[in-house]
Order: structure tokens, then C-alpha cells, then sequence
């Protein structure tokens, strides 16, 4: 994207969520540091930012942030701090990546690719990026420049029995059949990869509700969770490992059982390979904390052969932030939710 357009986008993301704000602070009476009519709140870390923070500067301005990551997919339709994008982007965003495209070369999912290491029946090691085409052919290309030279020649000459024909741009060994095991390092640091996966489901949130979804004190520790992502705040599973029928890709409530109420927010990770729907749970208004974690893992992840019923409503009919009347949405039909059970 050009810088102008850049700008523009901005902009206009910016001019969305302050007239968002506004309506808020017109409704109720919630209390700012400073005072301001146009401002927006940085879902992170909850400061106030203005217009004039969307130029870039030395200091702290407002970034626009993808979500989820470009790599999987996503749009850039939320502004986000430089700080807090900093904290908590990149290194659980790659963590991700790397833990989804691994997961997949392991299940041999087309259009996936991995560097490995080799070893042949006499020990000799050499590096090779494997790959699976759209089809499914895997292709061995060994990386002699990463391979210590004596291993390489050894691992070449060795006999010729074995079950991957080697193809590719080895052009001159493409006809050798070779012995060897597979050692698929596990590069990916899944409980960053998590983390990743509950900054994304809490971002899909503020785009959808607007500041609304941040008022909402449960929501404290996850945020403190996405910008430490190496502490250790929420341990209990944060996902829920069920394939929902497409139609509630995006907000959600689930309402029954009680013990489950709360925001499920549900989105597709996209890779050259294939979509993957992951659904994250997060509390409602009620000043319960994060008790619902408890009950995921209680409810959900237990080893009994119990189905459990989960009933869903999806919010997407009932969101639009550029409705003063629906500004309100998601604590409204939460209330409502509430106290019709
Ligand atoms: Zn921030």
C-alpha cells in the first residue's frame, strides 16, 4: 500500500472509532486522563490517542495493525499503538506461523514446505528443505551448502534401497533412491503461538464491538497476558476446539450451559495450504473474572465421553459502529443474554 493511501486508511479508521468513542463518553460517564472530543483508545493499552497521533513521530503514534497477522491472511482494520504493537507483535506472531506451517508439513498438507535434517543408515547428516506440492508430490532438494561436505558425500553414496525417490533440483541424484529417517524439529514455541491465537480473537473484538468490548474489567488480565506474552498469566485453554459451521465465523455468545457464557470470537487462518476456524473464549460483563477458563477446561476438557451441547447466537446481524443505536450492542445483548437464563 502506497504511504497516501496508508494515510487515508488511517484516517478513516481513526474518524470510525473516535465517533465510536464519542458516543460512548456521551452515554455514560466514563472518565479520561485528558480531555478530548476526537480521540480513539488503543485496545492494548487503553491510553487515549488523537488525530494528530496519526503522523508518524518519535513519540508514541497509532500504527494500523493486521488482524490476524498478514502471514494468515488477515486485514489491516484497526489502528493499534506503535508501543504496544512492538510488545506483543512479532515474535508470537512468527511463533505462529512457524507452529501452524509445521503442524502442517507434519500432516503433509499440499503447498507446505520445511528445511530438516536428514540421516542416512551410516549416521551421515545433510540439510534438505522438503515440500509438498498442490498435489500432494513431495520433492527432497538437499542443501549442500548447509550440509557439512564429508556428511554430504557420505550421505550420497550411501545404498541405494529405501522409500523416497529424490526429485527435484538435484538433477543427478534424481534417480537415487535413498535410506534415511526423518527428524522434523519442532521449531514452533506453541504456548507463544497461543498467545498469538488470544491477541487475535481480543483484537477481532474491539473491531467488531468498538471500544465497548475494552470496557470490561475482566478483560484486564488478558490484555496484560497479549503484552507479556512470555509470563505466565492465564493457563487454563483459551480455545475451543470445535469446527463451527461458517455462519458464526465472527462474534459470537455462547449461552448454554451457564457455565460457558461468554464471547466466543471466531475467525479462519489462511495458508497457501488450506483455512483453519479457531474460536477463543473471552468473559462477559459479569464480574467473574476469568472463571470461565476454569470451566473450558472443566466442561470441555474433560476425558468422559459426555457430549456437551453448546447453544451459540452470533452477533454479526446485530453490529454495525457506524450506528449510534448499536454502539451499545454487545453489552446490551449481553445483559440481555444474562438475565434470560
Ligand atoms: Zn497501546
Amino acid at each position: 500500500m502506497s504511504r497516501i493511501k496508508k494515510k487515508k486508511k488511517k484516517k478513516k479508521i481513526f474518524e470510525l472509532y473516535s465517533q465510536n468513542l464519542k458516543w460512548i463518553k456521551e452515554k455514560t460517564n466514563a472518565k479520561f486522563k485528558t480531555e478530548f472530543e476526537y480521540g480513539v483508545l488503543c485496545p492494548l493499552c487503553l491510553e487515549v490517542f488523537l488525530e494528530s497521533d496519526l503522523l508518524i513521530s518519535d513519540k508514541n503514534h497509532l500504527t494500523l495493525e493486521h488482524n490476524p497477522p498478514k502471514s494468515l491472511g488477515g486485514k489491516d482494520n484497526i489502528l493499534t499503538c506503535k508501543e504496544c504493537n512492538n510488545k506483543s507483535g512479532h515474535k508470537t506472531d512468527v511463533e505462529l506461523l512457524t507452529y501452524i506451517l509445521e503442524q502442517e508439513f507434519k500432516n503433509f498438507s499440499p503447498n507446505s514446505k520445511h528445511r530438516t535434517e536428514l540421516i542416512s543408515n551410516e549416521g551421515a547428516k545433510v540439510t534438505a528443505d522438503l515440500s509438498f506440492d498442490d498435489k500432494g508430490k513431495m520433492t527432497v532438494n538437499l542443501q549442500d551448502k548447509y550440509s557439512n561436505p564429508k556428511d554430504f558425500k557420505k550421505f550420497i553414496d550411501s545404498e541405494e534401497k529405501g522409500f523416497f525417490p529424490i526429485e527435484g533440483e538435484i538433477g543427478k541424484f534424481a534417480t537415487k533412491k535413498l535410506n534415511f529417517n526423518m527428524n522434523l524439529p519442532d521449531k514452533g514455541n506453541m504456548r507463544l503461538a497461543s498467545i498469538a491465537l488470544l491477541k487475535i480473537g481480543y483484537l477481532m473484538g474491539f473491531e467488531k464491538f468498538g471500544h465497548i468490548f475494552l470496557f470490561n474489567q475482566n478483560l484486564d488480565q488478558i490484555r496484560e497476558q497479549i503484552l507479556n506474552p512470555e509470563k505466565e498469566i492465564i493457563i487454563d485453554p483459551f480455545w475451543i476446539n470445535f469446527e463451527f459451521p461458517e455462519m458464526f465465523v465472527g462474534v459470537n455468545i455462547i449461552n448454554k450451559p451457564t457455565e460457558l457464557n461468554c464471547f466466543l470470537n471466531t475467525f479462519v487462518l489462511k495458508t497457501k495450504s488450506r483455512n483453519g476456524q479457531i474460536s477463543i473464549a473471552f468473559p462477559g460483563y459479569n464480574k467473574e473474572g476469568l472463571v470461565i477458563y476454569k470451566n473450558i477446561k472443566k466442561i470441555l476438557c474433560s476425558d468422559n465421553d459426555e457430549t456437551v451441547n453448546l447453544e451459540i447466537t452470533t452477533l454479526e446481524p446485530f453490529l454495525d459502529l457506524r450506528d449510534e443505536n448499536r454502539v451499545f450492542s454487545s453489552a446490551y445483548i449481553w445483559d440481555k443474554k444474562a438475565s434470560t437464563q
